[in-house]
């Protein structure tokens, strides 16, 4: 923007786009740093198909405004990467659900969580230090928490990134690849990456009852998946007919709003209650 020229500034549209990013990013850094309520988690169920146990969650952010207006977390995840707020709202994450899972426990409910990082969390140096330490601090066994990250997140920095991944794989956290099938993970990529997950990406799910191309690349993606030694789940399961297809293709786990839309704890709580019940 010309400064000597505040005329230009606000008619520039892009400059206007500009400052609303700014201001929100402001924004942003202070919901972090009050943790006043604007900034909550919600928790969507995974179903293990062979069980029909709900042994699995993930983690999804939300941030309702001082003034009630909701944004949506694709929108102000972009906001913090860019910026390199990410760390710290990724650290804010990893803390409310590693405390979360530590309060499941204490009143006998046991979930895995899933927590969505991206590209930059796992390049930081003090990103492994620091979810040790919150796993220590909430007294949380490692083996309950799964890294998310899409494969373009893995494939950023790829060779301190694998190592930093091998690292989390080694104490035991697990690693999950997301939105699989819409990125660009070579087959001999796959082979070589530390995961234990395979999330198939949700436009091979949405629709999957009425596309047989949909189901051949599914059940095939399943097989790979299995064979490569992977867990595999599917994720935007919308329907009855779905889940029951997702079942006959052995897939592991299934998630989406046919079972439930990501909840609060408190209402998973009860959620979870009506469906054991
Ligand atoms: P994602 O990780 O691929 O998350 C799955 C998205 O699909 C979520 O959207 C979820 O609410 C939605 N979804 C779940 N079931 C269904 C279904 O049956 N049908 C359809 N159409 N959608 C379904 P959401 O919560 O809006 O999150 C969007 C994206 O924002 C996430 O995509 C993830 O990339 C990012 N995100 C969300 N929470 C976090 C977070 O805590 N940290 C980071 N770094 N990213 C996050
Ligand atoms: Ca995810
Ligand atoms: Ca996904
Ligand atoms: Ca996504």
């Amino acid at each position: 923007a010309n400064n000597q020229n505040h005329i230009h500034y606000y008619q520039d549209g892009e400059d206007e786009a500009h400052l609303d990013r700014l201001i929100m990013l402001d924004e942003l850094k202070q919901a972090i740093s009050d943790d006043d309520g604007q900034l909550f988690m919600t928790y969507q169920p995974k179903l293990h198909m062979q069980t029909q146990k709900i042994d699995k969650v993930e983690s999804l952010i939300r941030w309702q405004r001082k003034d009630g207006s909701w944004v949506n977390p694709e929108l102000f995840i972009d906001l913090a990467e860019r910026s390199g707020l990410i760390v710290e709202l990724t650290a804010w994450v990893i803390n409310t659900v590693v405390a979360q899972v530590a309060d499941w426990k204490s009143k006998g409910i046991e979930l895995q969580a899933a927590i969505n990082v991206s590209a930059q969390d796992i390049a930081f140096p003090g990103f492994h230090a620091a979810l040790v330490a919150t796993l220590k601090k909430h007294n949380v066994d490692a083996r309950l928490i799964t890294i998310e990250l899409t494969e373009r997140d893995m494939i950023e920095n790829e060779e301190k990134g694998i190592k930093a991944l091998k690292d989390l794989k080694q104490i035991g956290v697990k690693i999950s690849l997301d939105d699989y099938g819409v990125g660009q993970t070579s087959l001999g990529r796959l082979k070589m990456l530390p995961i234990d997950e395979l999330k198939l990406d949700k436009c091979f799910i949405l629709k999957l009852d009425a596309s047989q191309k949909d189901q051949f690349i599914v059940q095939s993606s399943i097989t790979l998946g299995h064979q490569l030694g992977f867990s595999v789940v599917a994720e935007g399961v919308e329907t009855e007919e779905s889940l029951a297809l997702l079942k006959t293709m052995q897939c592991d786990h299934a998630q989406g709003y046919y079972l439930s839309r990501p909840l609060k704890a408190d209402l998973l709580e009860q959620w979870l209650e009506e469906y054991y019940g």
